[in-house]
């Protein structure tokens, strides 16, 4: 593995560092579509809550209403504190859970061990139950090391939302009274089509191409979805955002049977979309935001700029440490978890998490792009940032690790999203939803329910003992409140949405 890694590193890079989503399956219902774009200048009725309880509220919401809040200095630190502190206690809970967990698999690794054991039956029955164990600590520990921290900076982001979203609102609005807007970067959105954002996109194909062959070869991607009503469906969306993009290369579209909600580019217009990103879009305008962000990625060339900048040992370095990791089986629980999940796709993404630190400017300026392509397209722009909303707020803390994890900052990411959606001329229409987008949900249901069959059979970086009974579900349920499962005081009357 090690040497695979060695050999297809480089390539493997490219292809990580462009991954915009990388979630877990959603498992909860779908909020309603929304049917309107959010402008941040419509007021909203006040209600009279504490601070505490818009942190649940959405991002979208609280840019609308945020101006019309007020709360002191005071209560902003005294929110603030109050999340740090039921930070630590839940992650100081989830890890002494874990340290619970190694205790009993110890034990049970010294019974294997031991001379005790006689039958093979007995011996499979160990296997099998040390097995479970190591799937639930590895739950525990990604509850303990991302999964608690990103709940609770989720919520200050939005804490920092309330307090200074209306002073940048004050500002996006001075810039749009006197022109300023207009010298951001790429705030030329009339000239789309006809601006460089990176030279030499072409140069990128044959790189693109070969990334994707030695990646297929390795088994590294997902095999691709036949159904045609849906592939043509969103070769359609991609295509039309790609026309009103900077794209100068032909685009093409793969949609790949996996669960996990995702998309992902190469250099030269490549763009993979996950079947589980189409389980969790819920309008072709959030479809049209992501793909558009996989567009950006590939007009300003992330994934050449990326090469240049990582040296070719550093990378080979951090691939070999993670798949180490793996092969000793001393893994950081996240990549546990997902090798355990997801096979090869696991170890990709622990891959991508390692090195993602280097793309964060890379990720705002694929969101910027994004925005622009999606409202050139005709869509509206909040998609994108809706599609983000919703993965925050509702999966957040349990579905979003790897998506949150090291990207960056959330308050900024949304902020700048939403000034360059403020910058943006206004159009009278928006297309959010159609009828094509809902023939295609029909379509998708089969298409998943066949495709969670077979990926049963698909093979695991984590030696594991056959004939077991599978693990049991998770703990966790996608939107649930933090504060029931930190089990931390919350006022009455705050706990659901
Ligand atoms: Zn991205």
């Amino acid at each position: 593995m090690i040497d695979s890694f060695r050999k297809y590193g480089r390539r493997a890079v490219v292809v990580l560092l462009c991954e915009l989503l990388v979630l877990l399956p959603a498992l909860g219902a779908p909020p309603p579509a929304a049917k309107q774009p959010a402008g941040p200048a419509v007021p909203a009725p006040v209600e009279p809550l504490p601070l505490q309880a818009y942190l649940v509220k959405s991002y979208l919401t609280l840019f609308k209403i945020s101006p019309e809040l007020h709360f002191t200095d005071a209560q902003y630190k005294a929110e603030e504190a109050r999340l740090t502190k039921n930070q630590a206690s839940c992650v100081h809970k989830f890890k002494e859970k874990v340290d619970a967990y190694n205790k009993r698999i110890s034990a049970d690794r010294r019974k294997l061990h031991g001379r005790k054991l006689v039958t093979r039956s007995e011996r499979h029955a160990l296997r099998c139950k040390i097995q479970d164990l190591r799937f639930e600590r590895g739950e525990d520990r990604l509850l303990a090391d991302h999964g608690v921290p990103i709940a609770y900076q989720n919520m200050k982001a939005k804490l920092e939302l309330i307090q200074n979203w209306p002073t940048d609102y004050k500002q996006i609005q001075q810039e749009l009274a006197d022109g300023a807007y207009r010298n951001r970067r790429w705030g030329d959105v009339k000239d789309i089509g006809f601006r460089v954002i990176a030279k030499g996109q072409s140069k990128d194909i044959r790189l693109g191409e070969e990334t994707i062959q030695q990646l297929k070869q390795e088994g590294m991607l997902p095999p691709e979805v036949k159904n045609k009503a849906i592939v043509s469906y969103v070769r359609r969306v991609a295509m039309r955002v790609a026309s009103h993009s900077d794209l100068h290369v032909p685009l093409h579209l793969y949609v790949v049977n996996s669960n996990v909600i995702n998309a992902f580019s190469f250099p030269g217009g490549f763009v993979f979309v996950n079947l589980g990103l189409l389980r969790a879009v819920d309008n072709e305008s959030e479809l049209a935001g992501v793909i558009g962000h996989e567009i950006g990625h590939i007009v300003a060339r992330h994934g050449h700029k990326l090469m240049e900048r990582a040296t070719l040992a550093s990378i080979f370095e951090q691939a070999g440490e993670v798949a180490a990791m793996v092969m000793t089986g001393g893994i950081a629980s996240l990549g546990e978890y997902y090798a355990l999940q997801y096979g090869f796709e696991g170890l990709g993404m622990m891959l991508n998490l390692k090195l993602l630190g280097v793309s964060r400017e890379y990720e705002l300026q694929a969101d910027q792009l994004g925005i622009q392509y999606a409202w050139n397209a005709g869509y509206d722009p909040t998609g994108f940032i809706r599609f983000f909303d919703k993965m925050a707020t509702r999966e957040g803390y349990v579905n979003g690790v790897a998506w949150f994890y090291d990207h960056p900052p959330f308050y900024q990411r949304m902020v700048d999203a939403m000034r360059e959606i403020d910058f943006l001329p206004k159009k009278s229409q928006y297309i959010v939803q159609t009828s094509a987008f809902l023939q295609m949900k029909k379509e998708l249901k089969p298409v998943v329910a066949m495709g969670k069959k077979k990926a049963k059979n698909r093979p695991s970086l984590i030696p594991h003992a056959k004939g077991c009974m599978a693990p049991r579900k998770l703990h966790y349920k996608p939107g649930d409140n933090i504060d029931n499962l930190c089990g931390t005081a919350s006022a009455p009357g705050l706990a659901k949405k």
